[in-house]
């Protein structure tokens, strides 16, 4: 990797603030770092101005700071990426698998437009999500349950957000959660992620024989197991 510091600025006595450059693989970060009589230790933090900001006390030199960036480099261009990532993230949306571009307005709460999303800044969208998800998922867990092919219990309903799931089914008290992030995937997702945690009902484990009744209730699950997967980095 290609690195290089540039520094750009110097102000001030006691609140010192720094500019420098820091290039990775052909990328310029902007370091900000600030020195304060108040700060004991150094801190690294980057904001959505994608910049690096580091506090640290008056005292620590310009070649220490170097030294911390360089030893801290790896960390530094994964904060950068997670704080392009949820960049994209509050520029996106995705509901039933449909991505509509947030565009912030005064005049309403939400409104879907065509490919076009209309919210307000203050506007609670997860709050939002998990409605439309409670109705939706219930829905279709009831009908899912209906054309199920072997007699299983009547399972409740628990949404949430996973990290690492698409969705749980508790075979003992037959409560299948699912993610609420589902909402944001093509509703065949969600159906295929229902009749695979029914299916956990009648077999526990992802056994030969688990996969049998999966595909006696789902007969494209293999496409639509990989779909799910492919557009999140979670498993089912
Ligand atoms: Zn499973």
């Amino acid at each position: 990797m290609k690195r290089a510091f540039l520094f750009l600025s110097i102000h001030c006595k006691i609140r010192m603030v720094k500019k420098m450059k820091l290039e990775i693989a052909g990328e310029s970060y902007p370091i900000i770092i600030e020195k304060k009589k108040t700060t004991k230790n150094l801190y690294i933090r980057v904001k959505d101005d994608l910049a690096v900001h580091i506090t640290c006390h008056t005292f620590t030199s310009d070649r220490q700071i170097e030294e911390i960036i360089r030893k801290n480099q790896k960390s530094i261009v994964d904060m950068i990426h997670r704080m392009k990532q949820k960049k994209k993230r509050e520029e996106e949306f995705y509901f039933l698998g449909k991505k509509y571009d947030i565009v912030y307005t005064e005049f309403c709460d939400i409104s879907l437009g065509k490919d076009k999303v209309f919210i307000h800044r203050d506007f609670d969208l997860d709050k939002w999500k998990k409605k439309q998800a409670l109705s939706l998922f219930q829905e279709h867990l009831e009908t899912c349950y209906d054309r199920f092919s072997r007699k299983i219990p009547h399972p409740t309903l628990r949404i949430r957000k996973m990290k690492s799931r698409w969705g749980v089914c508790n075979t003992k008290t037959h409560v299948i959660t699912l993610n609420l992030e589902l909402i944001t995937k093509d509703i065949h997702c969600l159906d295929y992620v229902i009749m695979h945690e029914l299916s956990h009902l009648v077999e526990p484990n992802h056994s030969k024989r688990f996969w049998s009744v999966v595909e006696e209730n789902c007969r494209n699950y293999k496409y639509y197991r990989k779909l799910t997967n492919e557009i999140g980095e979670e498993e089912v």
